[in-house]
């Protein structure tokens, strides 16, 4: 890293934008104050333009004689973004996925980062008690519960508090401070990464305690314990705990049997022993509920990392963790590649969760990353689910990962009772049964809660004409138009083309417009009238669309504020809601003979995580799930013996039809707008590839995607497919140089996809 400039002579750059490749630059002009280093950002000539790289090594010679090499313009850091080791883990990934190491590098920085920017200043701002706050008798804040608790917490931080840490403590407490400052109580300042603002900062109460008039304020930094384990809990945690290095969990424990408890200890032990602690969840999971339970019970710095935070705001939380200011890192999959200099425990909530998988541009699974992670930062990696992804169990059988199981809901919940409901040849209303009806005025009349799931947004997945046939087909897409009643709108689910909805036939004119088959909207519409002043909430993308509104009506729904919640997978995924003693599944056959083969895995994992919502207190639950295929066998084998013999017969399956984790696989895929052409470029793809492979790797087409017209583009994909990891990788690391050779038709684009999740 300290390579004196005189003796440098040469400096590789990733560069965006750019084919594959790194590029060798000479530094720039001699004697300025910094040194470039490996993980800087840097502005180059390229082309006839000028673009942003990061120098991904600092070498002695280049290959080049340095007459043809270009002198860097400008270095836009002062310091690393990255250090050697995450270097080496961002380009290993590149070559993993195929991806460029430039696509990668930029990826794995914030946003802004990507363009020639300066880093943000890390000085967050912040509040700070005044003279006046500082000495205020508590007692007149009485009737301002909010402005006391965050009076106090500043009261206890002479330094003052950075605004995410006051939100991490109090929750949106802007109104508060607001009101605070206008009576000159608390005054706005800016808070230097290193003011005093350690790891001590979220447990103010400990190290600096309030003067004795703030006594009111001591609730509100309450660091609570949390119950005491119970036995496969405490197995769990002291198994993982004895790990010093590498090593692979797998916390396979039933929903609500406390697996975030063993996390909770896991990172407290971590934590103590000075080291950084990485969890990684799936999109929709990260609601406040995790953040508040997280912060309530670790007292040091966290930093949380998802897409609905801004810019600015993602950049912060990143530098915190690169400093290593920030212990906890709480995040999304693309949190994987933050800069966490301690790093010492990995965990990955929900593994089995698609969200883990990134789906375009640079192709990755969060999930396996943090794996190859925790291998290079020689730590442990848990990965828990209710519902493991067959490759994790497949690993685990193997060897590879320690299972450990949790088999009963901690506390006292019980399991709940899943039944099927036959509903061939039965009267349905919206696609209600009237067994699940049923239930459902049991259960509301009882004063309990229900959730209905329906994996369909929208009023109706098509609209007809009753008079000529006319349905509402996409102009872009082989799929029809979602009708949306709420806006009014005929919607493509796929390419996003909106209509106004058509009050005549567009073909013949009629005035006999039909809407077929429903989504939540429209059953949404049937219970409010079914169960007229019965309170509801209708949970899917359309209705959470305003920031916020997603966890207000869960917070609500936690409250018992609703009655019946209706929702899309939303829904399923990890929140707690402890009121809930029925569970309805409206549909569950799509999972049964859909084309994909982890078409049944993923119904079983949606299966089981909708009804872990039931019965997850005192209560027991049922769940009622409508099928008209109740005695297939997949269907019977998870109702009757559970998620892992269902899992031990999907594997067996996958291993006699030799399909992956028995195999691996990577999907080229291309698309054009002109019929035949990407389908021609395959062709031409695969007379490359054949001869460069050994007789073991399969080529599965080309052949036309599942949807093959999407968004006005005509789609294609060629499949490979091999039975050892290492011969596919061997195959694309010659094969991809030569692809991004071929002089590619117009129009055509195309790309890979190692490890593909969806064919
Ligand atoms: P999971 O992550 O497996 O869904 P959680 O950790 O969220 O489970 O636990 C489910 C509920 O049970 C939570 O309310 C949690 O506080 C409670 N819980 C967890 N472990 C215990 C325990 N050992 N004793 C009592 N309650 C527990
Ligand atoms: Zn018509
Ligand atoms: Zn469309």
């Amino acid at each position: 890293m300290s390579t004196a400039q005189t003796t440098t002579a040469c400096i590789r750059v990733a560069v965006t934008s750019a084919p594959a490749d790194l590029f060798d630059y000479l530094p720039p002009v001699p004697g300025g104050p910094v040194v470039p280093c490996a993980g800087m950002r840097v502005l180059v000539p390229f082309g006839r333009g000028r673009r942003v790289g990061m120098i991904t090594s600092v070498a002695a010679t280049s290959a080049l004689p340095p007459d043809r090499l270009k002198r860097i313009d400008a270095l836009l850091d002062r310091t690393p973004l990255l250090t050697d080791g995450d270097l080496r883990f961002v380009l290993w990934a590149a070559r993993y996925y195929q991806c460029s190491p430039a696509e990668a590098l930029f990826s794995a920085i914030p946003a802004r980062l990507r363009r020639p920017e300066p880093v943000l200043d890390p000085a967050a701002p912040g509040w700070r008690a005044t003279a006046a706050g500082a000495t205020l008798a508590m007692a007149d804040l009485q009737r301002a519960p909010r402005q006391r608790d965050a009076l106090g917490l500043l009261r206890s931080q002479p330094a003052g508090l950075e605004d995410g840490m006051l939100r991490q403590r109090l929750g949106d407490c802007s109104a508060a401070l607001r009101a605070l400052a206008s009576k000159g109580l608390v005054a706005r300042c800016r808070i230097a990464a290193d003011a005093g603002n350690g790891p001590s900062a979220s447990a103010p109460n400990a190290e600096h305690p309030p003067p004795k008039s703030a006594q009111a304020s001591d609730q509100a930094p309450n660091q609570d314990t949390g119950p005491e384990l119970n036995t496969e809990q405490q197995q769990a945690v002291d198994i993982i705990a004895q790990q010093s290095g590498f090593g692979c969990f797998l916390l396979d424990g039933v929903t609500g049997s406390g697996k975030t408890e063993v996390y909770l200890r896991l990172i407290e032990g971590a934590l103590a022993q000075g080291r950084q602690v990485l969890v990684l969840v799936p999109e929709i999971g990260l609601t406040p509920q995790l953040r508040e339970r997280f912060a309530r019970r670790i007292a040091a710095p966290m930093a949380v990392l998802h897409s609905a935070l801004g810019e600015r705001e993602r950049e912060l939380a990143w530098q915190q963790a690169a400093s290593g200011r920030a212990r906890l890192v709480l995040g999304t999959r693309s949190a994987i590649f933050t800069p966490m200099p301690a790093l010492g425990l990995l965990i990955v909530d929900e593994e089995h969760d698609a969200s883990l998988k990134q789906q375009d541009g640079f192709r990755y699974s969060a999930r396996d990353l943090a794996v190859r992670r925790g291998q290079l930062a020689d730590s442990p990696v848990v990965l828990g689910s209710a519902t493991p992804s067959l490759e994790t169990l497949f690993n685990a059988r193997e060897g590879r990962y320690r299972r450990l199981a949790l088999t009963r809901r901690a506390g006292q919940a019980a399991d709940p009772d899943i039944r099927l409901v036959d509903i061939r040849g039965q009267y349905l209303e919206t696609g209600l049964s009237h067994a699940l009806l049923t239930h459902m005025d049991q259960q509301i009349e009882a004063g309990n809660q229900v959730l209905l799931f329906l994996n369909r947004r929208g009023f109706s997945p098509v609209l007809t004409c009753h008079d000529c046939g006319w349905v509402s087909e996409c102009n872009h897409c082989d799929a029809r138009m979602t009708l949306h009643r709420g806006r009014d709108q005929l919607l493509c689910h796929h390419c996003g083309l909106t209509q106004p909805r058509p009050l005549r036939c567009p073909c013949c004119e009629s005035p006999d417009l039909r809407p077929l088959g429903q989504g939540t909207e429209r059953v949404e519409d049937t219970l409010r009238k079914r169960f007229a002043g019965v309170p509801l909430a209708r949970i899917d993308r359309d209705s959470t669309r305003r920031k916020g509104e997603l966890e207000r009506l869960l917070a609500a729904a936690q409250r018992g504020d609703y009655r019946i919640l209706l929702g899309t997978q939303m829904l399923a995924k990890g929140h707690h809601l402890p009121a809930i003693t029925l569970v309805g599944i409206m549909d569950i056959d799509f999972g049964l003979y859909g084309t994909d083969f982890r078409a049944a895995e993923r119904m079983a994992q949606l299966l089981i995580q909708v009804a872990g919502r039931a019965g997850r207190a005192d209560r027991p639950g049922t769940v009622l799930v409508q099928t008209r295929h109740p005695q297939h066998p997949m269907l019977e084998r998870l109702l009757r013996q559970g998620y892992g013999s269902f899992a031990e017969a999907a594997l067996a399956e996958r291993a006699a039809a030799a399909l992956p984790p028995f195999s691996h696989q990577a999907l080229l895929r291309a698309d054009s707008p002109k019929a035949q052409a990407a389908l021609e470029f395959l062709r031409q793809v695969l007379v490359t590839a054949r001869p460069l492979a050994p007789p073991s790797v399969e080529f599965w087409g080309p052949a036309p995607a599942q949807m093959e017209r999407r968004a006005g583009r005509v789609r294609a994909q060629l499949l490979l497919q091999a039975p050892r990891r290492s011969q596919l990788q061997g195959l694309l690391a010659t094969l991809l140089p030569r692809l991004r050779a071929l002089p590619a038709p117009r129009h055509v684009r195309w790309s890979i996809d190692v490890d593909p999740k969806d064919l």
